[in-house]
This record gives structure tokens, C-alpha cells and sequence, in this order.
């Protein structure tokens, strides 16, 4: 269930900003993730759809995701490789002292909106910053 916590998390955030800067309509959110992440896409759109027809505010609105690559660290070599292609070992030197540096998060990486006033869209950032396009 760890997708229908995330679009949770991600309907959630949405809504507050959508009702801070008098949002009453959701055109796309676009979601950014890591490849190793486990998220599964196909669920994150079955979710995604229940939502946008229990709430007015997500009506029709459509969900777009981004894989971010898995990049792992070695901390012999000091250098980085494809975390899905070599996993923990370092493929040159075959250590094993190394870290995930990105690969594993998750974050919302813009949200289109219909812009009342003027019936034309905007785009509304995570951090709530609201830029006419
Ligand atoms: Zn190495």
C-alpha cells in the first residue's frame, strides 16, 4: 500500500496549496521518483483515478510521473555507477562500501492549474509559487 499512502501524501499537499492561492481546478500533476524506489506506476494511476472522481477540485485532472536513475557511490573508488545495473557491488573494484546517492525519493515536481480569474492555465510549484504561463 506504500502507492495509495504516497498519492495520498500527494493529494494532500496539493489541496493546500490549491486552497491557499484559490485553486479550483487541477489540470496535471506531474510526480518525480526514484528508480529504485518500488513505486509502481500502474498503481499510482488506479489510485490517482479513484481520486479524481471522489473530489471536484481533481476532476479529470491527469497524473504524470518521472523516473529519477539510481546512482550508487563508491567509497573506494570515488566515483559513481548505475545502482540497477551493479547493485551494492562497486563493478570496479568490487567493494562493497558503498551508498545510494539518489534513486530512492519521491517529490511532486509541478502541478498545472486552471487559473480561474482568467481561464487560462498556471502552473503551481511544490513550494507554492504560482507562475502564469
Ligand atoms: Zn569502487
Amino acid at each position: 500500500m506504500h502507492e495509495l499512502g504516497l498519492i495520498n501524501y500527494v493529494v494532500d499537499e496539493v489541496s493546500k496549496i490549491a486552497e491557499e492561492q484559490n485553486v479550483k481546478k487541477i489540470h496535471s500533476v506531474t510526480l518525480q521518483f526514484g528508480e529504485v524506489s518500488g513505486i509502481v506506476t500502474s498503481y499510482l494511476h488506479d489510485y490517482w483515478k479513484w481520486y479524481t472522481k471522489k473530489f471536484p477540485l481533481f476532476e479529470g485532472a491527469e497524473l504524470f510521473t518521472e523516473e529519477i536513475p539510481a546512482v550508487t557511490w563508491c567509497d573506494d573508488c570515488k566515483i559513481t555507477y548505475s545502482t540497477v545495473e551493479y547493485g551494492k557491488t562497486c563493478p570496479h573494484c568490487g567493494s562493497g562500501n558503498t551508498w545510494l546517492l539518489r534513486g530512492n525519493e519521491m517529490m511532486i515536481k509541478d502541478v498545472v492549474v486552471e487559473d480561474v480569474t482568467e481561464g487560462s492555465e498556471g502552473k503551481l510549484d511544490a513550494q507554492g509559487e504560482y507562475t502564469p504561463q
